[in-house]
C-alpha cells in the first residue's frame, strides 16, 4: 500500500469527501484511495461515474414528487457538483423542468422549509455601508456570471423575498449545464430588501429579513451600492437581473445597461428567444419580420421587451423605428394601448399609437388585423376559441405564442391552437406542451425557453470579454437558434431545436454573439485565429479529474 498522503494544498481523508467540487465519492480510485487518506471511508468497491449515474437516477426516481426530486439534485449538488452535471447534461429533457421551472417556483414558495446548506451570497438591507465587506467573503475570486434578483416577482409567483435565491442558483446551474460556463465562475445573489408577503412574514421559518421592502432610495442606494461592489471586486462579469418586478426592471436596466455588462432576462433574454421563435416561424410560412403586424396581450416585461426587440430586428431589415413600432400594438388589462389613454406606465408609452380604445382583445384584433398574437399577460385562456378563429380567418398561417407560465396559465392550450385553426397555426408556448394529434397529422409544437439562449449569450460574453451586452447581441443570438431547428423540427411544427442539443446550441450561439463583440469594438479579448475553437475550449466538462496522477485545477 503506498503511503495516504494528499498532494500538496489538497484537502484528504473525510474533509476531501465532504468538499462538493472535488469529492468523487465511490468513483475514488483504488491509487486514489491510498494517495489521500480515503482507505476504509468508502465502502471498498470503486464505481464508475456512468455507474454512479445509474444509482443517483435510480434515487431520483424514487422520489415521490417534483419538489422531492429537486430537493435530492441539491442534496447531490452540495455533496459531488460534478456527479451533479453529470447527471443534468445527460439528462437535460427530465432535469430542466426539477432544476428551473416549473418545480424550482415551488421550492422558492418552501425554500426555507426545505432549507438545508447555503448556496451564493446574501446582500441584504442590514448591509447597507458594507456590500463590499460582504461580496468580498465569497471565496471565488474569478466569477463571470452573477445572476441576482431582489425577490420581488419570482416567476409568476410574485413576492417571494429572500426566498428567490433559487432562482439564481437555478438559472446559474442552467448556464453550467446548457453552456458549460464553469461553476466556479458562476456566482448566485440575493438582495434581500425585505418581502410584502404577509405570509412569509408570518411564517417562523422564512430565511429573509422579517421587514417590508425597502422603497425608492433606500432600495436604490442598496442596489446601486451592489452594483458598484461588484463592478470593482468582478470587472470582467456578467451581471444578469432576474425576477425583479417591473417597476423596478426597466429603471434598473436603463440605469446599468450602458455602465456595465448586464442584461434582463425577463425582458431581453424573453425577447431574444420569441424573436428566434418568429424567425423560424417565417421560414414556415414565408415573409419578412418587417411586414409583420405583431398584437400583444400583455404590456409588461416579457411583451415590451419582445416588442423592442422585433422593432430593432425590423429596423435592421430597413424599417424607421416609428414604422417598426407601428406594426406592434398593445392590450393590456385596460384595453387597447392607445394615445389617448391618461394610465400609461413609461415603458408602455413608445407603443401608445394613435387609434380609438378597444376595450377588449378581440375587438383589437379586429382593429389591428395581427399577422402574429403573442400573449405574455399572466392570464389562462384568453386566447379564445373566438379569437383564435378570428386569427385563423385573418391568415393562411397564424403565429401564436401563448407564453404565459406556468402550463396551467397559457393563454391557449397547443390543441386549442391547432384544432380552433383547423391545423394552420403555428405555436408556441412558454411551457411545454405533449404533442397533438388533429386530422391525421401529429404537430409538435414549440417551446419558447430563454434557456435557449441565455447560457449561450453568456459563454459568448465571456468569450470575447464583452464590455457590453447589446441588443444586436440579442438579435444574433435569435437568428443562431432559429437557424438550428430543423426541416424536419419545423414540418412538425416545432420552431426550435430539441432541448438535447442544447450544448451544441450554446455554443453556436456563443460564437455568433462573439463576432457581434468584435464588430461592435466591445471585446477586451484579442481575438483568436479560431473563434469556435477558442469558445470550445472555455466549455466545462463534468469529468473526474484524476487526482493521484496530477493536483486539480482549483486553487486551494
Ligand atoms: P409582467 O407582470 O411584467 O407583465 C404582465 C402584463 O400583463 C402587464 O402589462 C399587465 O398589465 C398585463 N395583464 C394582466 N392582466 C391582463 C389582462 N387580463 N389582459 C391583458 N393584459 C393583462 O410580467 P412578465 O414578466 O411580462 O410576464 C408575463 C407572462 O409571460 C408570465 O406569465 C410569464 O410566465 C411569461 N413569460 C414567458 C417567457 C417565455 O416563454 N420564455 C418569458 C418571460 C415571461
Amino acid at each position: 500500500m503506498t503511503k495516504s498522503k494528499p498532494p500538496p494544498g489538497m484537502p484528504g481523508g473525510l474533509s476531501l469527501l465532504q468538499d462538493p467540487v472535488l469529492n468523487k465519492g465511490t468513483a475514488f480510485t483504488e491509487h486514489e484511495r491510498d494517495a489521500l487518506g480515503l482507505r476504509g471511508l468508502l465502502p471498498p468497491r470503486a464505481f464508475t461515474q456512468d455507474e454512479q449515474v445509474a444509482r443517483a437516477l435510480e434515487n431520483f426516481h424514487r422520489q415521490h414528487d417534483d419538489l422531492e426530486k429537486y430537493v435530492f439534485m441539491t442534496a447531490l449538488h452540495d455533496r459531488n457538483e460534478t456527479l451533479f452535471y453529470r447527471m443534468v447534461i445527460d439528462h437535460i429533457e427530465e432535469m430542466m423542468p426539477i432544476i428551473y421551472t416549473p418545480t424550482v417556483g415551488e421550492a422558492c414558495e418552501a425554500y426555507g422549509h426545505i432549507y438545508r446548506r447555503p448556496r451564493g451570497v446574501y446582500v441584504s438591507a442590514e448591509d447597507r455601508g458594507r456590500v463590499a465587506e460582504v461580496l468580498g467573503n465569497w471565496p471565488q475570486k474569478h466569477v463571470r456570471v452573477i445572476v441576482v434578483t431582489d425577490g420581488s416577482r419570482i416567476l409568476g409567483l410574485g413576492d417571494l423575498g429572500a426566498n428567490g435565491m433559487g432562482i439564481p442558483v437555478g438559472k446559474l446551474s442552467l448556464y453550467t449545464a446548457c453552456a458549460g460556463i464553469p461553476p466556479a465562475q458562476c456566482l448566485p445573489v440575493t438582495l434581500d430588501v425585505g418581502t410584502n408577503n404577509e405570509a412569509l412574514l408570518d411564517d417562523p421559518l422564512y430565511i429573509g429579513l422579517p421587514q417590508t421592502r425597502l422603497q425608492g432610495a433606500d432600495y436604490d442606494d442598496l442596489v446601486d451600492e451592489f452594483v458598484q461592489a461588484v463592478r470593482k471586486r468582478y470587472p470582467d462579469v456578467l451581471l444578469q437581473f432576474e425576477d425583479f418586478s417591473n417597476g423596478n426592471a426597466f429603471p434598473l436596466l436603463r440605469k446599468y445597461r450602458d455602465v456595465l455588462c448586464c442584461f434582463n432576462d425577463d425582458i431581453q433574454g424573453t425577447a431574444s428567444v420569441v424573436l428566434a421563435g418568429l424567425h423560424s416561424a417565417l421560414r414556415i410560412r414565408g415573409g419578412a419580420l418587417r411586414d409583420q403586424m405583431i398584437l400583444f396581450l400583455g404590456a409588461g416585461e416579457a411583451g415590451v421587451g419582445i416588442a423592442d426587440l422585433v422593432v430593432s430586428g425590423m429596423v435592421e431589415e430597413g424599417l424607421t423605428p416609428d414604422a417598426a413600432r407601428s406594426r406592434c400594438w398593445f392590450v393590456d388589462s385596460r384595453g387597447l394601448v392607445v394615445k389617448s389613454r391618461r394610465d400609461l406606465e413609461e415603458h408602455k408609452i413608445p407603443y401608445a399609437h394613435d387609434h380609438a380604445p378597444a376595450p377588449d382583445l378581440r375587438g383589437a384584433v379586429e382593429a389591428v388585423r395581427p399577422t402574429v398574437l403573442v400573449g405574455a399577460s399572466g392570464q389562462p385562456g384568453m386566447f379564445t376559441q373566438a379569437i383564435v378563429e378570428d386569427m385563423a380567418r385573418l391568415n393562411d398561417r397564424p403565429i401564436l405564442f401563448a407564453l404565459s407560465n406556468p402550463t396551467s396559465m397559457a393563454e391557449c392550450t397547443a390543441e386549442q391552437a391547432y384544432v380552433w385553426t383547423g391545423g394552420r397555426a403555428v405555436f408556441a408556448s412558454g411551457s411545454p406542451f405533449a404533442p397533438v394529434t388533429y386530422a391525421g397529422r401529429t404537430f409538435v409544437s414549440g417551446q419558447a425557453n430563454n434557456a435557449y439562449v441565455f447560457p449561450g449569450i453568456g459563454l459568448g460574453v465571456l468569450a470575447s470579454r464583452a464590455s457590453k451586452v447589446t441588443d444586436e447581441m440579442f438579435m444574433a443570438a435569435a437568428v443562431a437558434l432559429a437557424g438550428l431547428a430543423s426541416e424536419h423540427d419545423l414540418e412538425q411544427g416545432r420552431i426550435f431545436p430539441a432541448l438535447s442539443s442544447i450544448r451544441s446550441a450554446s455554443a453556436t450561439i456563443a460564437r455568433a454573439v462573439a463576432e457581434i463583440a468584435y464588430e461592435q469594438g466591445l471585446a477586451r479579448e484579442k481575438r483568436p485565429d479560431d473563434l469556435s475553437a477558442w469558445i470550445q475550449s472555455l466549455i466545462y466538462e463534468p469529468h473526474y479529474a484524476d487526482y493521484a496522477e496530477k493536483r486539480p485545477a482549483r486553487a486551494f
